[in-house]
């Protein structure tokens, strides 16, 4: 999952990327709230991961202002020791969940995990459609109906997931390249149709009746045709 920090204390902030980077999750930061509230305006990340007390913008306006706006990713927020008026305000504001600075690391990421599992629409960890389900914390992509598995690489697995976390819409190549690779220019929509082909090779090599559809001038789509 992709996950946007916006912390001002740089220190805090490395030391958090690095943990986050290490437990699989991809991690971009942003060190004011302005910056900051813009990135989280795209649509690109799964988790925000939102300090308080940042230089341009506050947590709170920030947090408020995407609810306003509709996005309703899960939105971690991270507020000074002991000020429970924070914690409230953090979620009148539209946050999730909040975590107390100075916290423990096994503390962020039980919280995180459990904000992720609102994405995933498995009580296993997984996430599921049609005849497969993708495990999140090994990438392997498991046929129900061949009981074949795959390891999914990096990129293959985040491919997934995104059409897995949005079943039903149709993506677009831009918004696969902004989700995967971060941003969007003419050689990253190449690298979409490569690595998108690579992920069709998996699903035919486990026996799924799963398939990504390219729908011409507008996007892609999964399709699941169970078999009779
Ligand atoms: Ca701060």
């Amino acid at each position: 999952m992709r996950v946007l920090l916006i912390e001002d204390e740089k220190r805090m902030a490395q030391a958090l990327i690095e943990i986050l980077r290490q437990e699989n999750y991809e991690v971009d930061w942003c060190a004011d709230g302005i910056d900051g509230e813009l990135a989280a305006e795209n649509d690109v990340y799964d988790i925000i991961i939102l300090d308080v007390m940042l230089p341009g913008r506050s947590g709170f306006d920030i947090a408020r202002g995407l609810r306003r706006k509709g996005k309703k990713m899960p939105i971690l927020m991270l507020t000074a020791r002991g000020e429970i008026d924070d914690k409230v305000m953090g979620l009148d504001s539209g946050a999730d969940d909040y975590l107390t600075k100075p916290f423990m690391t096994k503390e962020l990421l039980a919280r995180l995990r459990a904000l992720g599992r609102r994405i995933v629409n498995n009580s296993d960890g997984s996430l599921t459609y049609g005849d497969i389900a993708l495990d999140v914390g090994t990438s392997l992509l498991r046929c129900d109906s061949s009981g074949q598995t795959v390891r999914l690489s990096e990129k293959e697995y985040r491919i997934m997931e995104y059409f897995l976390i949005n079943q039903g819409q149709i993506l677009t190549r831009e918004q696969l390249a902004l989700k995967i690779w971060g941003y969007e220019d003419e050689a990253e929509y190449n690298k979409v149709e490569v690595y998108l082909s690579f992920t069709r090779k998996k699903l035919s090599f486990v026996g799924s009746a799963v398939e990504i559809k390219a729908l011409r001038g507008l996007g892609y789509e999964l399709r699941y045709k169970a078999r009779t």
